[in-house]
C-alpha cells in the first residue's frame, strides 16, 4: 500500500560545503558540496524525492502504481529506496553490461531489472522503457523532462549553498540531466546576479559517469542552455586524473563527475585573481571501483571506463 502521509524529507539533511584546502590557488576559494552524504550516496536523493513527492501530490500515486526508469545510475538507484519504502512495484530499464555493485544495489532494494541491449547503450535502456510505457502500466517520472528535478535544486542544492556562502563569483557542476546547473544556478544568480553558471561537460563520444554532451544530439527539456554562461568541456583523462587528485591530495574519496567538476573549477581559478567558485561532488568512488579508474595507469584506467556502461 502506498502511504499518502509518508514524511516529504524522506531522510534528506543539509549537505557539508567544505573548502578544498590544499587545492585553493591563493588567493581563491573552492568550495565544494559534499552530497555523497545524502541516504543513497548520491545527489540523486533530492530529486527522487521531489519528483515523486510531485507526483503524489498530483494523485499520480495509487496502490495499482508501478513505477519505470531507464537508469541503472543514482536516479535509478534513488527512486529504488523510496519505491521501497512506499511500497511501490519499480522496474528499471538498464543496459546490459552495467557494472556489477549497481546490479546488486537495486537488488538489494528490491527492484525488478529489465536489460536493454547493450551495444545501444543508455539511449537503448531509454528506447526500451519508453516501449514499456506506452502500454500505461507505468509511471515514468523521467528525470529529463520533470521540473521536480530542476525544483529539487533551486530549493534545496542552491538555497544551502546562498546560506552558506556571502559570496559566490562562480558556480560549476556536471551537465547531465541539467538539474543541478539550472535550479542551483537560478539560485545562486538571484543572490549573487555576477555569478558565473558553468557547466562541466565531456566531449562528444566521451563518456564520463552522469554526464552528457549536449553536442550528441539530445538537450534534456529541463535544461536550458542560454541560463548558463559558459560550458568547459572536459575529457576522460583529466577528469581521472583530478579525481585521483581528490583522493591523494584533499582525502575525499569521490566519483568521476567530481574529478570533472574540480577540473572545470580550476581552470576558472587560473582565471581569477581572487575570489570564490563553488562546485558540486554529486557522489563517491565506491560503486566505481570496478571500473578501475582509482589504480595503474591513467591510459590503461581510460581504456577500462571507456569499455563500461557507467551511465
Ligand atoms: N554526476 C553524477 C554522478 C550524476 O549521477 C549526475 C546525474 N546524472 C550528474 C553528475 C549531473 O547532474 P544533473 O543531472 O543535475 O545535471
Amino acid at each position: 500500500m502506498v502511504d499518502l502521509l509518508a514524511p516529504v524529507s524522506m531522510g534528506l539533511s543539509r549537505t557539508p560545503l567544505v573548502r578544498l584546502e590544499a587545492l585553493s590557488p591563493p588567493g581563491v576559494d573552492i568550495f565544494a558540496k559534499l552530497e555523497w552524504v545524502l541516504p543513497t550516496g548520491s545527489i540523486k536523493d533530492r530529486i527522487a524525492v521531489a519528483m515523486l513527492e510531485k507526483a503524489r501530490l498530483e494523485g499520480l500515486l495509487s496502490p495499482e502504481t508501478r513505477l519505470l526508469e531507464p537508469s541503472s545510475g543514482n536516479t535509478g538507484i534513488a527512486l529504488a529506496r523510496l519505491a521501497m519504502m512506499w511500497n511501490i512495484p519499480f522496474t528499471v530499464v538498464m543496459a546490459e553490461g552495467a557494472s556489477q555493485e549497481r546490479v546488486e544495489i537495486l537488488k538489494t532494494f528490491g527492484t525488478e531489472i529489465v536489460y536493454s541491449p547493450g551495444d545501444e547503450g543508455s539511449n537503448g535502456a531509454v528506447r526500451v522503457a519508453g516501449e514499456m510505457a506506452a502500454s500505461g502500466d507505468y509511471l515514468m517520472l523521467n528525470q529529463y523532462e520533470n521540473l521536480a528535478n530542476v525544483e529539487a535544486h533551486y530549493r534545496g542544492t542552491g538555497r544551502e549553498i546562498v546560506e552558506d556562502l556571502d559570496h559566490v563569483d562562480a558556480f560549476v557542476a556536471g551537465l547531465g540531466t541539467g538539474g543541478t546547473l539550472m535550479g542551483a544556478g537560478t539560485a545562486i544568480r538571484e543572490s549573487f546576479p555576477q555569478a558565473q553558471v558553468v557547466a562541466a561537460e565531456p566531449p562528444m563520444g566521451e563518456l564520463i559517469t552522469g554526464l552528457r554532451s549536449i553536442d550528441a544530439g539530445y538537450i534534456p527539456p529541463i535544461f536550458d542552455p542560454d541560463r548558463i554562461d559558459r560550458r568547459i568541456l572536459v575529457r576522460l583523462a583529466p577528469t581521472i586524473e583530478h579525481t585521483r587528485t581528490l583522493l591523494s591530495v584533499e582525502g575525499l574519496f569521490a566519483g568521476p563527475s567530481c574529478g570533472a567538476a574540480l577540473a572545470v573549477a580550476l581552470r576558472i581559478a587560473r582565471e581569477m585573481r581572487s575570489g570564490t567558485i563553488v562546485t558540486i561532488f554529486p557522489d563517491a568512488g565506491w560503486k566505481y571501483l570496478s571500473t578501475g579508474i582509482y589504480t595503474g595507469s591513467i591510459q590503461e584506467a581510460v581504456k577500462g571506463a571507456t569499455n563500461q556502461i557507467l551511465w
